[in-house]
Parts: structure tokens; sequence; C-alpha cells
């Protein structure tokens, strides 16, 4: 097997980085590539060729510039199984879901957001004044400038191009920084871009971490003009710090610690089939996963045991294989965190209903990052696995007795991101998804988007909004004009 090397793009050229790191597969522990490291001199020649690439790029015809969105859509498509293939190495995970969401939402986000730049439309006012005549007001929206974009690596394709493709959509260059974790699709996309013919410099990719590497090196940059970032909350603060001393905008997406209300009133079957899905897709690592599921107390008991009977059923094993359900972890490092959380739930007094453990293969896979479903039950409300986002295919299960007291638990954190809600009483559904203090809540259904809408989250879950017209609030700054009539 070929040891991949995963180059910087930089002014629309391939380039080798100061240093390497190697990059292992989560499946069974193998090295599948060497990653180029970007240094600090190649993202400030990033970032020179994102502004010398600029003025053409924000004056070029809204039409041309939304068919090359289409074009990098187009290229998406065209390799959809390399990818695929690349995602799945690079993650672990189900062929299942990353060939359903991963991918294709990575081109479906080029083409919302060149759908959404082709329909903008402008503000205006005519506004009287003092010596009686009027001025014509109005607003149009320029691009921010040089964007850049720093990506996790739970959904690495599609979290990577729902800030790109705005982005470029709104006539921003870009210093994309996929997460060290997850190099393989963000290297892919800028092979399609140039392949596509992108303008050198309207889209650049730097290889590499946080501190002190290129994920620093942009957050300190002079000439950067906004930071778009998604990953933990943690990061986010930091983030924040490097970027205050240039009074920069900000847009953060960050940690959750997701609550499901399952009502007496639901449908059953459905609640489970959701909170199983929410609980552990992607084995837990989504932002929008459910951590803590609060349970109406007539069907408390028989909840936990369909849940854990369902946990227990879940498909385990390698990720192309399309019976799989749920695949590794992303790292063996990952998995160190996650399992010292099962360790502390055992600490703080949790019942283990099922799981709370690694499974045992007996063949590669013993090497890579697998755990299993896992289930508590016990814990009190201040526990720190009640508090803390684990992202790991893991939830806690309480009972409540009233609405008011499902709402004051489900509230009861420093996250506001997600929430869903089990019911089949629309008035409470709307009531309960109303009361959450979180940016996005859904009712009997759970991971249903809509590009058009705002995403992000409140308190430690975020910074902003972006989706739709959202995006384009963050990625342009509006500028009033005023004539004199
Ligand atoms: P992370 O914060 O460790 O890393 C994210 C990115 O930030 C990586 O590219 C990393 O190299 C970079 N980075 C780390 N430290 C940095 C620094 N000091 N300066 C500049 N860049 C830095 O996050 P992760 O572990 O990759 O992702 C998982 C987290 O992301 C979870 O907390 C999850 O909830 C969150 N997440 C949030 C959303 C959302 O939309 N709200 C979506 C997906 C993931």
């Amino acid at each position: 097997m070929t040891i991949r090397q995963l180059r910087n793009y930089i002014d629309g050229r391939f380039e080798d980085g100061a240093s390497t790191f190697n990059k292992h597969s989560p499946v069974d522990g193998r090295l599948i590539a060497h990653v180029h490291e970007a240094g600090r001199d190649q993202v400030d020649r990033a970032v020179a060729a994102a502004h010398r690439a600029l003025p053409a790029w924000a004056g070029l015809p809204v039409a041309a510039r939304t068919d090359y969105l289409l074009a990098l859509a187009d290229g998406i498509a065209r390799r959809f199984d390399d990818f695929l293939q690349a995602e799945i190495g690079d993650t672990g995970k189900p062929v299942g879901w990353a060939g359903k969401i991963d991918i294709p939402r990575g081109a479906a986000n080029f083409r919302a957001f060149a759908e959404l730049a082709r329909t903008l439309d402008m503000e205006s006012y005519m506004t009287d004044t003092p010596d009686g005549r009027q001025a014509l007001n109005y607003a149009y929206r320029k691009p921010l400038g040089v964007v850049g974009v720093i990506s996790p690596w739970n959904l690495p394709l599609l979290l990577l191009t729902w800030k790109v493709a705005p982005a470029l959509a709104f006539g921003n260059t870009v210093i994309m920084k996929p997460s060290e974790v997850t190099p393989s699709t963000a290297t892919l996309l800028a092979e399609v871009a140039h392949e596509a013919g992108l303008p050198a410099g309207v889209l650049n990719l730097a290889h590499g971490f946080g501190p002190a590497s290129a994920g620093e090196f942009m957050t300190t940059h002079p000439d950067i003009d906004g930071i778009t970032f998604t990953g933990e909350s943690a990061t986010g603060a930091a983030i924040m710090r490097a970027v205050a001393p240039g009074v920069k905008p900000v847009s953060f997406e960050l940690g959750g610690k997701n609550a499901a209300l399952v009502f007496a009133d639901a449908d059953f079957d459905a609640a489970v089939d959701g909170v199983t899905q929410s609980v552990f897709a992607n084995c837990g690592q989504v932002c929008l996963c459910t951590e803590r599921v609060y349970v109406e107390r007539p069907i408390y008991e028989r909840f936990v045991a369909a849940l854990a009977a369902r946990a227990e059923a879940l498909r385990i094993g390698w990720p192309m294989d399309p019976a799989t359900e749920m695949g590794p972890l992303v790292s063996r490092e990952h998995r160190e965190k996650v399992l010292s959380y099962f360790a502390l739930a055992r600490e703080e007094g949790a019942t283990v209903v099922t799981g709370g453990g690694v499974p045992a293969f007996g063949d590669a896979r013993d090497h890579g990052a697998y755990v299993q479903p896992t289930i508590w039950t016990g814990l009190a409300e201040d526990a720190r696995c009640i508090k803390e986002e684990v992202f790991g295919p893991v939830c806690h299960v309480a009972p409540f007795d009233t609405e008011d007291e499902a709402i004051r638990l489900a509230n009861d954190t420093r996250y506001g991101l997600a929430a869903a809600v089990w019911t089949q009483n629309l008035a409470r559904g709307h009531r309960v998804a109303q009361a959450m203090k979180v940016g996005l809540a859904w009712v009997n259904c759970w991971f249903l988007r809509d590009l058009r809408t705002p995403f992000g989250g409140s308190g430690l879950s975020g910074i902003g909004r972006e989706g739709g017209r959202h995006s384009l609030h963050f990625y342009t700054e509006p500028t009033n004009v005023c004539i004199k009539l």
C-alpha cells in the first residue's frame, strides 16, 4: 500500500512542507500518509497570494464566480470515489454514512452557496433631508477579504466546504487549514480546484497543527481579514485571544452537550430510533450528537432497555462493509480521551447499562480506535460526565416528571448548540423546542438540515450563525452609500 504525500497548495502550486508528520489509520493503526506541514513563510505566501487574487475574484461577474463553484461541486462528484476512500481512510467512518452524508454534502455546499450568490438583493431607502429634499441610501455588500478557514476532523469535507463555499461565493479568497487528523479530502479539494482552473491564490491550503503551526500562523496573521472556525470550545477561546489584537470578525461553531427530551406521549419506536441515531451516528462524533437523554418517568425503564438493546445490536465493523453501522473513533488519541470519560463515569457513580469498554475483534482492528457504544444512568446532574462534551458513542439517560423539569434539565449547561424533542403533542413540541437555549431544536427528528437556515450555537457552543443569508452576513461587509438627489 502506497503512503500518500499530502502537500500544501499555495498560489496555484502544490508544495512540500517545512517538515512532515504521519497520519495513521484509525481502523488498524497503519501509516497511511505523510502530511507536509506548512511553515510560517508558506502561510505568509498563501496570504500574500490570496490578497493578490482578491480584487479580480471579487470583481468577477457573479455568474462567472458561481460557475467556478459549480465546477468544484462537479469535481467532487466526478472524483466521488477518491473523496470517499480518502474520508474513510482518515476517519474510519462507515461507507454508509460517508457516502450518503460527508461527500454529497461537500458538493451540495458549493451548489447551495452558488445558488444563493446568484439571488442576492440589496437594501435601499429614500431618506428625507433637512432641506426638504431627498437622498437615496443603499447598502451593498463587499467581500470581507482574505478569510482563514480552520476546520475539525469529525466531518472533514462537509465542514470545510460549509465555510469555503460561502467565502468564495461572496467574493473572498481563502486559506484553509483542515484538521491535522484528517488532511486528505482538503488536499483532494485543492486538486479539484486546480483541475477546475480556479485562479491562483483564490483557494490556498496550509496543512498543520494549531499552536506554533499553521493554525496559529493564520490566527495571528495581520493580513487575514476574518477567521471562521469549527472545533472545540477551548480552541475557540484560544483563537479569540489570538485574533483579538487585530479586532477581526470571527465565526465560531464549537462544542455541544446536547439533550434529547422524550415525553411519554412520543411515538415510542420513532423516539428510540431517533435517539439511537443521534447518540451513535458517526461514533458520536458529530457536534449535534445527543449526550444527555431525559425521559418522562412512565416510559423511562422501558426506554432505557430499548435504547440499550439498540446499542448492543449496532454492527461495529470494517468501514467499507456496507452493513457496518459504527466504525472506530477518529484516532487512538481521541480514544484515550473517550476512555478516560468511561473511567470517570464509574468514579462518579454511573451505572453502565451497556458498553463502557473496547471491543475485541481478534484481527487488525484491535490496533485501531474502536470503543463500545455506551449508555450510563444514575449520574448526579453536576457530574463532569453530564457537564463536559465527550464526543464519543455515549449518553446518559435520566428520568423527569414534568415539562418544566425537562426544560430546566436540558438547559442546565454552558453549551447551547442543539436539542431534540420527542412528543406527539404539537403544542408541546413548539413550546419545548422554543424553550431550549440552543441554536437548533428538532421536534421528532434529528440531523435534518436545510442549508438556508441559521446554523450555530450560543454560550460555549459558538459565536454567530452560518447558513444561507447568515453566511452572507459573516463573509461580507455592508457598505452604505448615500446620494443626495
Ligand atoms: P479542535 O479544536 O481540536 O481542532 C479544530 C481545528 O483547530 C484543527 O484544524 C486544529 O488544528 C485547529 N487548532 C487547534 N488549536 C488551534 C489554535 N490554538 N490556533 C489555531 N488553530 C487551532 O477540534 P476537533 O477535535 O478537531 O473537533 C472536535 C470538536 O469540534 C468538538 O468539540 C465538536 O463539538 C466541535 N464541532 C463543532 C461543530 C459545530 O458546528 N458547532 C461542528 C463539528 C465539530
